[in-house]
């Protein structure tokens, strides 16, 4: 049984401990997804870096996700009704699951919008492929934002009971994007008087969904529930430029999980293999934000000041030039973030512990700018 501890609280954010039986995972927490292993294979395969010097990713948390295409015809919830396409699915699923090891695995159906409804075919259908999959922890979704609590009490609760009986544990999931505050809250209150201690969220826009972002806050300060989201956009919609997924941490969410590409959701959204060199911006720790070039040297000299292998003796220009030149700069770009907002998110656990985490804030130029943007607006 997975047990989660709120170690600390501070300035909305929740320092909590996941003990899996094996590990012992701090959060706030970066989780790793799956298209970030998939960069690290697209570079030991260009032949530059040898598998041997690349490190492994340090995330403890590892996110599968496929996203739901109907465009492309890529995967299909519906689909999976098809025995053969079942098993072909779940090979791909296995193969995505080999990487990071010793981490807590999750699989996420990132839907095409939250409104759509997973029927509780789906549902099941989803369980099972995560169950075959040899995920310990199981995500059911709760089928339309606006069930009745009562509803969704009865499928949770069927849900959990069937998992109970092969040992595996249940994560029900609640769409951020409630238009029915009163329901959501509801929502969150039932799963709480279950005993329900894992609980996935997905990240919908911080501005329209204020209302619910701060039901969770205000829910979970004094829980011992561990709140994963997933689908977090790499830069605040509203400025383009703070890491979202820091802004989250306000709000008591635990661990982060990217969103997969969403080209038909976001607006002129250019694949990151599509992207010009001129608009690619590097994570930097120091403000939480992404930088563009002219940014980054006017503000650090061209200092890179990263020592991970992608970066390790390379000015902010060569990191560039060098990468672009081999039409992978998006892709090394996206690890360098990995690496490093993992990193900055443990640094800021250890602040909430210290009661700290309102000073932290105000350190990081871009996330503090968000956050008073934030508060200025809703107070
Ligand atoms: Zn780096």
């Amino acid at each position: 049984m997975i047990s989660v501890k709120l170690e600390g609280t501070d300035f909305g954010a929740r320092n909590i401990t996941i003990d899996t039986g094996g590990n012992r995972i701090v959060a706030p927490s970066r989780a790793l997804i799956s298209t970030e292993t998939h960069y690290v294979e697209k570079i030991i395969n260009s032949g530059r870096v040898a598998t041997a010097v690349f490190p492994p990713y340090p995330h403890e948390i590892y996110e599968v996700v496929r996203a739901e295409n109907r465009k492309k015809n890529q995967f299909q919830v519906s689909e999976l009704s098809n025995p053969k396409v079942f098993e072909r699915k779940l090979v791909g699923l296995k193969q995505d699951l080999r990487f990071q090891k010793n981490a807590l695995k999750l699989f996420h159906y990132q839907k095409m919008s939250p409104f759509f409804e997973m029927t509780r075919e789906n549902n099941i259908l989803l369980a099972k492929f995560q169950a075959d999959a040899e995920l310990k922890v199981i995500k059911v979704w709760d089928e339309r934002v606006n069930t009745s609590p009562k509803y969704f009490e009865t499928q949770i609760d069927q849900f959990r009971n069937k998992l109970d009986e092969v040992g595996l544990e249940i994560m029900p999931v609640l769409e951020t994007a409630n238009p029915d505050v009163d329901n959501y809250e509801a929502k969150w209150k039932l799963l709480h008087d279950m005993g329900i201690n894992k609980v996935g969220t997905t990240a919908e826009s911080i501005l329209q969904n204020w209302k619910n972002y701060s039901i969770i806050q205000k829910f979970v300060e004094d829980k011992d529930i561990w709140v994963h989201a997933s689908g977090v956009p790499r830069r605040w919609a509203s400025n383009h430029t703070t890491s979202e997924m820091h802004i989250l941490q306000r709000f008591g969410i635990n661990t982060f999980a990217l969103e997969v590409f969403r080209p038909f959701l976001r607006e002129g959204a250019v694949s990151v293999y599509d992207r010009n060199p001129k608009d690619q911006k590097l994570y930097d720790q120091n403000t939480c934000g992404g930088l563009g070039l002219k940014e980054g040297v006017s503000l650090y000299h061209g200092e890179l000041n990263c020592d991970h292998v992608c970066c390790n003796g390379k000015t902010r220009a060569e990191f560039y030039t060098d990468y672009a030149k081999l039409e992978l700069l998006p892709v090394y770009a996206n690890v360098h973030e990995a690496f490093n907002s993992f990193e900055e998110m443990q640094m800021g656990a250890k602040r909430i512990l210290d009661h700290d985490f309102k000073d932290y804030v105000k350190e990081k130029h871009y996330l503090n700018e968000a956050m008073n943007n934030l508060d200025k607006r809703f107070s």
